[in-house]
């Protein structure tokens, strides 16, 4: 029964065929439900945790990888999504970095479901939910039996995870980059998935500097698939960038209305012309490579699924609040904000820091 639904979405595809000629094609989107893949089939799930990243890696042979997790909040939801996608075991959890957005969900995901194996920067970061974080890990079982291993991951490491599927490392690599605008952000896991038939680049919430790391070192960007960085936010893609990837398609992972105003319109503009989903629009973004080698791809919500038109969403009022005797600003729904007769509004987080004020750490968990 389950697999009726994808019957139906391949008739569609049938139906409505594809475009280009020399790469796979890419199906036109259809309405789906989360289920699990079936065997010998590739399927990367970009699932919608609100304002965050988290993508599942099912491979052909049933092993499975998921890229991070969303906010703490997200972690219940996030479960049992991975229920409903037949998850019972993980194989490889990667963190991207150690920001909330990322890595909150995934103490959830620790705690309830086996995991072999994470992956993580190993870069010290102070934060509760990071220290959470490393808890659960210490504390999470094992398939086996015994606690996952938990894997300091540089460029350079390969893993064949299932027979012509294969997962590399692009970033970060050593020494790690230093005095970024954001560093954690900057030292993001890029890893990529090649596969018969596509590629994938997850790029976690890389910024100008990890770009320019990725150039020097050479690595192989061009992908059918490509993960947004940061969100969509403006710092986290440029023309330069989407010239190498050459993406078909591409995903923005964001929650609506988020306090950061992402994506960005810049972004959205550099978009046009590839075929853009979105976690706040779409829903669940399902994408499935079979032996017929073509990029099957249907979401939970039918939006606006597969447009390219920028939405106009207007950046918010008053970006950030500072204290005008501390001289610290902090994002609006920081846990530690100043008294109101202490607060003081500015636009964006760059007028505050000429107007000679510095972050408070919650404004780094983006
Ligand atoms: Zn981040
Ligand atoms: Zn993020």
């Amino acid at each position: 029964m389950r697999y009726l639904g994808w019957l139906f979405a391949l008739w569609l595809l049938v139906l409505h065929g594809c475009a280009p000629s020399s790469q796979s094609p890419v199906s036109a989107e259809s309405r789906t439900v989360l289920q699990p893949a079936p065997r010998g089939v590739l399927q990367v799930v970009f699932l919608d945790v609100g304002q965050g990243d988290s993508a599942l890696i099912t491979f052909p042979n049933g092993k499975t990888m998921l890229i991070d997790g969303g906010e703490v909040e997200q972690g219940r939801v996030l479960v049992r999504k991975l229920q409903q996608l037949g998850v019972r075991r993980l194989d490889w959890v990667v963190a991207s970095h150690p920001h909330s957005d990322h890595i909150g969900g995934l103490i959830e995901v620790l705690r309830t479901v086996p995991v072999s194996e994470v992956w993580d920067i190993g870069s010290p970061y102070e934060s509760p939910v990071y220290r959470d974080f490393l808890r659960a890990v210490r504390q999470a079982r094992a398939p086996s039996g015994g606690r996952p291993k938990f894997r300091v991951v540089r460029s350079g490491l390969t893993l064949e995870a299932a027979p012509n599927v294969r997962v590399s490392v692009l970033a970060p690599r050593e020494p790690l980059l230093q005095g970024t605008r954001s560093d954690p952000n900057n030292n993001s896991i890029v890893l990529r998935l090649d596969a018969p038939g596509g590629s994938f680049l997850f790029t976690g919430d890389i910024e100008r500097e990890g770009r320019q790391r990725l150039y020097a070192a050479r690595a192989n960007l061009r992908a059918d698939v490509l993960k947004v960085s940061h969100h969509g936010a403006a710092n986290g893609t440029d023309r330069a960038f989407l010239n190498r990837v050459q993406p078909r398609v591409a995903v923005i992972s964001v929650g609506a209305g988020n306090r950061y105003g992402h994506p960005h319109r810049e972004t959205l503009a550099l978009l046009r012309g590839v075929r853009l989903y979105r976690t706040d629009l779409n829903g669940d973004i399902v994408m499935r490579l079979g032996s017929e080698r073509k990029l099957q791809i249907a979401t939970t919500r039918t939006a606006t699924a597969g447009s390219t038109r920028p939405v106009a969403r207007p950046a918010p009022a008053f970006a950030v609040i500072g204290n005008h005797r501390s001289k610290v600003y902090h994002a609006p729904d920081c846990p530690s904000l100043p008294k109101p007769e202490n607060q003081v509004r500015f636009r964006s987080s760059q007028e505050a820091e000429a107007a000679g004020y510095r972050p408070h750490t919650c404004v780094e968990g983006e």
